[in-house]
């Protein structure tokens, strides 16, 4: 039922039309957060994703209470903790855990104290202290580390003690800025891991800032598009990467092909696209409600989901194409195809090789395609 629903899916952050302006240099005040509206769930992480300036940041230093909103609300904990009143709870009564590029752990203490100190500052006891330390180092996998100080470690084994320093207070809420830029690939992919585990285990949400569209679709239970202070969509990781609302959205998340195209015909759950490849048919729910022929749209065709060679006849869109260029990347391939002026990128699995120059047939599925419609952020169609 809706209340049981409510009640499993409690808000624990809000956000009201938050609005961030700053005055440039040149005097003229620009929004870098623009009437972001947001719940965050018990045990639901949201990931900000964007490109560099689109807003993340401060949206998150205004959700920690480090920055204080020009228009809005920050509700959490059933209240207003943030407003352009001022800031009512500052950060450090907020109870929210914070991960931080820039927070680097404190040098001149070990590992221990790190780990300690925000219980110190709760005035726990000392053997309670001990033994919850001991028991978060264990759990992120440095307990051999406890004595030793950061400058000792490496780049990832410093996160890892920043991690127990906010899961040590068993935050409900976690805030993260790019916790995983300054360290290799190999340690990033084991440290994302790690806070997945750990938010399994632990059960805490927040709020997960990153430019990595990778990293946001491993990591999130939704994830939020910003552009220019707003949120353009918001969705699980499969519906951004499936039904992106927009292009912008569609180029930023994963790869595309696109195609411009005229609506020619359009029937109960299918319509036809006049494109540089020829006629494209499209089928999928609701989508002859939004378009009428004549009607320019983007074709738009994520490169795994195009077919070549025998696989390919069998699908309602089919071509004739030759292979440009391929690379081989080890799990997977890609591979560039030429029909007729049209260079489409296709993704294959590694298995397969492709002769260069050879001629093939290329298809998609017409449930595969997705038409979207030009945005004035896109640019025009034509
Ligand atoms: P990045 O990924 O590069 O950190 P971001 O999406 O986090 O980018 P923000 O740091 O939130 O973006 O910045 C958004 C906009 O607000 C930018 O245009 C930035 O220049 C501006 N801005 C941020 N902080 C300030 C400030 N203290 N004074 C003036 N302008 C600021």
């Amino acid at each position: 039922t809706a209340v049981g629903e409510e009640s499993a899916q409690r808000v624990v952050v809000s956000l009201r039309g938050l609005q961030k302006r700053f005055k440039r240099a040149s005097g003229e005040w620009t929004a870098a957060v623009d009437g972001v509206s947001l719940d965050i769930h018990s045990g639901e992480l949201v990931v900000l994703l964007g490109s560099s300036g689109c807003g993340k940041t401060t949206t998150l230093r205004c959700i920690a209470g480090l920055e204080q909103p020009t228009g809005g609300e920050v509700v959490a904990g059933g209240r207003v903790v943030s407003s352009s009143a001022g800031i009512v709870v500052p950060p450090e009564k907020r109870n929210f855990g914070m991960m931080f590029q820039s927070y680097a752990v404190w040098p001149h203490m070990s590992v221990f104290g790190n780990v300690a100190y925000p219980l110190k500052a709760r005035k726990i006891s000392k053997a309670q202290i001990e033994q919850r330390v001991g028991a978060v180092l264990d759990l992120v996998g440095i307990g051999h580390l406890r004595d030793e100080y950061p400058s000792q470690l490496s780049g990832g084994q410093q996160q890892r003690v920043a991690l127990a320093r906010c899961l040590v207070a068993d935050p409900q809420v976690i805030l993260f800025d790019e916790p995983l830029s300054n360290v290799d690939a190999k340690v990033r992919e084991d440290l994302r891991a790690e806070i997945l585990a750990m938010k399994t285990r632990i059960g805490f949400g927040g709020v997960y800032v990153t430019h990595d569209q990778e990293e946001a679709l491993a990591i999130a239970d939704r994830i939020a598009i910003m552009d220019a202070g707003r949120i353009v969509q918001i969705g699980t990781p499969r519906e951004i990467y499936g039904r992106p609302n927009s292009l912008f959205v569609a180029n930023f998340v994963g790869t595309i092909n696109r195609l411009k195209g005229t609506v020619t015909i359009t029937e109960r759950g299918r319509v036809v696209v006049s494109t540089l490849l020829g006629d494209v048919v499209v089928t999928g729910d609701g989508i002859v409600e939004r378009l009428i022929a004549g009607q320019d749209v983007w074709v738009v065709i994520r490169p795994e989901a195009i077919r070549l060679g025998d696989e390919a006849l069998a699908l309602e869109n089919t071509w004739r194409g030759r292979i440009d260029q391929e690379t081989f990347t080890g799990a997977s391939g890609h591979v560039r195809v030429a029909v007729g002026d049209q260079s489409l990128r296709v993704r294959t699995d590694g298995g397969r090789q492709f002769d260069t120059g050879g001629d093939l047939a290329v298809g998609v599925a017409a449930d595969r395609v997705r038409l979207l419609l030009p945005h004035d952020s896109d640019g025009a169609v034509r």
